[in-house]
């Protein structure tokens, strides 16, 4: 039997393991390898001047630029250290809206005017500014065609790295990208922007508490879920290459009903992987420290320590880049969609979030000395307030196709956001509330928090349901999609907390210039706050539907899709956030808010074309031959004077055949007049890919899972999920 499905498993089962690279390889050690192909502090150290190691250092924690005399002698030691590595080419490495990152390359290489001198060139200027063809990469209407031109610009906190593509190796230089007039066209300018603002704000309310605290930093640990797939496989089902996910398949009996896949150990093909990935990430500096598996079968997850957000948003970026050239060294493919197989658990992000002062004290975490309590106590309430109010905008930020197939489906959190902080916060949280600003209730409210420490973070660990869940020492956003960018809440909750700590900062002047003292007053703000919040705040079970009814009493928003969760980018309580803390122009939004939006409608547009060729290409062929099959089968029986009564079997398969048949070509049919349609707006469009295109789709994955099933196992053409999920 040889057809595309029956050839992939062939492959598969051939594959000898000389084809499975670093199966018997030592591993190095960590310390050995780690961050060499990363123009580190120490890098610098040798190949600059101390005078211009100390100007850049200088820049890199003021943030204040460098001027181009240093720039220039920033990209002679990066150009030696990199030739020196042996690189050959440099490339401007940034992060367009499309959520994955891009890169121009360039050789060192060039000849001298004149006479032609072959010389290794780096200049200030092209470490500082390059212009990639802007046009192809996302804008949301900020460019016109006639000014397409974007530019990147050089992020100096992010230290530049080598790549390694096969013998290739490429200096990057990590950049923002913008247009010619500074707009930002990605999610690193916006980011830096609001950890700047964040940092600021948070400042002067930590030296309330601190006064040597001289810097705030804010930091991210990611953890991201993955799926891998044989190469063989992912190559003879043209709708994993095409949209990430399968459109159709029978979910196999097995999948994840046995739950034996969690903390099991992991198969050796994928451990192999998942070593050669992780020598790869320590090159880079990346300090992967987790990896285990996932619940569903052939998903894994991997996690970092965290590091300082804008880093650690580059090394995800990176990471995710990484996972797919490793794989391909490894005959296998990484799916990175939010929900590649049906009935099977998708994959999310974690962000996990907080700030630290520059000698790493952690604002979110509870300490055993009560002045500190204060202080972890006003930064989280004050978190919590900032998520109350823009709960709509931080949904907004996680919103795509791929991740409405994971949010409020009973696996991930839904869409309604809730915060969970354990029940002895929530014992203390309560205390704040009911008590007064009295100076025995700041000693009660300390006082209980003081037991904290030992408890908090088992019992904070485990709601698993909730997408904004606070876990001992930082707090976890659960809804982030694996495929997207960490950057784009991580932005949101920013500026939102910088603006809710400037509030209080304010409020707090307010009520110290009236005589209260600090302490009463600090609490009864918090006191305040926490009244107006506390309807975000929820311990139960985010997947059951009481919840939901719940949510909707307390007047919390849930916005299960993309096109009404965007909404929120509109609101005019957003524009102001965001411009008046200088993240995000209106202009900028807008193009944000477009990006999104038309991010959604092409998804949908390239799934249902996709959807109908898998139909008329595989599914409706291998089902029409199974109905010959059976007429055959049926007319011979009849032929040799069979009843009726006795091919009652038969006659049955072939109408649920025929019907499935007729219902998949009837709806592709439908499919295509509808995308033939054109559109006043992207808003009316995505409205119908919302509620006709995706329904539709519903529809025929349904049918062809009949014909699926009905069909003889030897004429099926596409690997199914059985052989997807458990063939390694
Ligand atoms: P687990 O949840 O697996 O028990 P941890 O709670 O230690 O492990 O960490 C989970 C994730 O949270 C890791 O990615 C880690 O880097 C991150 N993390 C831990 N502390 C912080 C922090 N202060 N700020 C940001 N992320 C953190
Ligand atoms: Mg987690």
């Amino acid at each position: 039997m040889s057809n595309t499905r029956f050839s992939a498993i062939d492959i598969l089962l051939n594959r000898s393991t000389l084809d499975m690279p670093y199966q018997d390889k030592p591993t190095p050690q960590v310390s050995s390898i780690f961050g060499q192909n990363v123009f580190n502090d120490q890098a610098m150290a040798r190949f600059m001047t101390k005078a211009t190691y100390n100007k850049v250092k200088s820049a890199i924690s003021t943030g204040k630029k460098l001027d181009m005399k240093t720039a220039g002698m920033v990209a002679e030691a990066m150009q030696k250290w990199a030739m020196e590595k042996g690189a050959t080419h440099f490339a401007h490495w940034f992060q367009p809206l499309t959520g994955r990152t891009a890169e121009k390359h360039d050789s060192f290489f060039d000849l001298t005017p004149g006479d032609g001198q072959v010389i290794e060139r780096f200049s200030a200027k092209d470490l500082a500014q390059q212009e990639p063809d802007g046009s192809s990469f996302p804008g949301g209407g900020l460019r016109t065609t006639f000014e397409a031109r974007g530019y990147t610009a050089w992020d100096p906190s992010s230290p530049a790295f080598i790549y390694e593509v096969g013998q290739g190796k490429t200096l990057c230089v990590p950049t923002i990208f913008v247009t010619y007039s500074g707009e930002s066209l990605d999610y690193k300018l916006p980011l830096l922007k609001s950890k700047a603002f964040l940092e600021a704000a948070a400042l002067p309310v930590i030296q309330l508490f601190d006064k040597k605290a001289k810097k705030i930093i804010t930091t991210l640990g990611w953890e991201q879920e993955f799926f891998v797939v044989d190469e063989a496989l992912y190559n003879a089902r043209p709708d994993l290459m095409a949209t990430g996910r399968t459109l159709l398949g029978r979910a196999s009996s097995k999948g994840q009903m046995l739950d034996d896949h969690y903390f099991g150990s992991i198969p050796s093909r994928v451990f192999t992987y998942m070593r050669d990935l992780e020598m790869e990430c320590y090159k880079l500096g990346i300090p992967v420290r987790t990896r285990h598996n996932e619940v569903a079968p052939s998903q894994f997850e991997f996690a970092p320590v965290f590091e300082e957000v804008n880093l650690a948003v580059d090394h995800n970026q990176l990471l995710m880049d990484l996972m797919e050239r490793v794989a391909e060294r490894h005959k296998l493919k990484v799916l990175l969609h939010e929900k590649p197989y049906k009935d099977v658990n998708g994959s999310g992000k974690h962000n996990n979030w907080s700030m630290a002062t520059d000698t790493g004290t952690n604002l979110l975490s509870p300490g055993d000395v009560p002045g500190k309590n204060l202080r972890f106590l006003t930064f989280f309430v004050n978190t919590i307030k900032a998520v109350y109010d823009h709960a709509d905008l931080l949904r907004a930020t996680v919103a795509s196709a791929s991740n409405d197939h994971r949010l409020g489906a009973q696996e991930a959190p839904p869409a309604i956001i809730s915060v969970f902080v354990g029940s002895q916060l929530t014992e203390v949280l309560e205390n704040i509330i009911k008590g007064k600003s009295s100076q025995e209730n700041v000693q009660k409210v300390l006082g209980l928090l003081e037991r904290l420490p030992d408890l908090n973070l088992d019992s904070t660990d485990r709601n698993r349901t909730s997408p904004f869940a606070f876990t001992g020492n930082k707090f976890e956003i659960r809804m982030v999609g694996s495929s997207m960018n960490c950057a784009s809440p991580m932005l949101a909750l920013n500026t939102m907390v910088g603006k809710q700590l400037n509030t209080f900062y304010d409020d707090l002047q307010k009520l110290l210039a009236k005589g209260k003292k600090q302490n009463e007053a600090i609490l009864s703000l918090l006191a305040k706050y926490l009244k107006a919040s506390k309807n975000i705040l929820f311990e139960g079970n985010n997947y059951g539907i009481e919840w939901t009814k719940e949510a909707k009493k307390r007047g919390l928003s849930n916005n299960p899709s993309t096109p009404d969760a965007l909404q929120a980018f509109n609101e005019a309580k957003v524009k102001k956030l965001f411009s008046e803390s200088g993240v995000f122009s209106n202009r900028e939004l807008k193009a944000h808010y477009n990006t999104m939006m038309e991010n959604y409608i092409s998804r949908l547009t390239i799934e249902s074309t996709k959807l109908a060729h898998l139909c008329y290409e595989y599914v409706l062929p291998a089902g029409i031959q199974q109905q010959s099959i059976l007429a055959e089968n049926i007319a011979a029986l009849k032929n040799v004077g069979f009843k009726s009564s006795s091919i009652k079997a038969q006659m049955d398969i072939l109408r649920k055949l025929n019907t499935a048949i007729n219902k998949i070509h009837v709806d592709s049919q439908k499919l295509e007049k509808l995308k033939a349609k054109s559109h006043t707006n992207a808003e009316h469009h995505a409205e119908i890919c919302k509620t006709k295109i995706k329904p539709l789709m519903e529809n025929i994955r349904t049918n062809a899972e009949i014909i699926e099933f009905y069909v003889d196992d030897n004429l099926w053409p596409l690997p199914k999920y059985r052989e997807l999920l458990f063939l390694r």
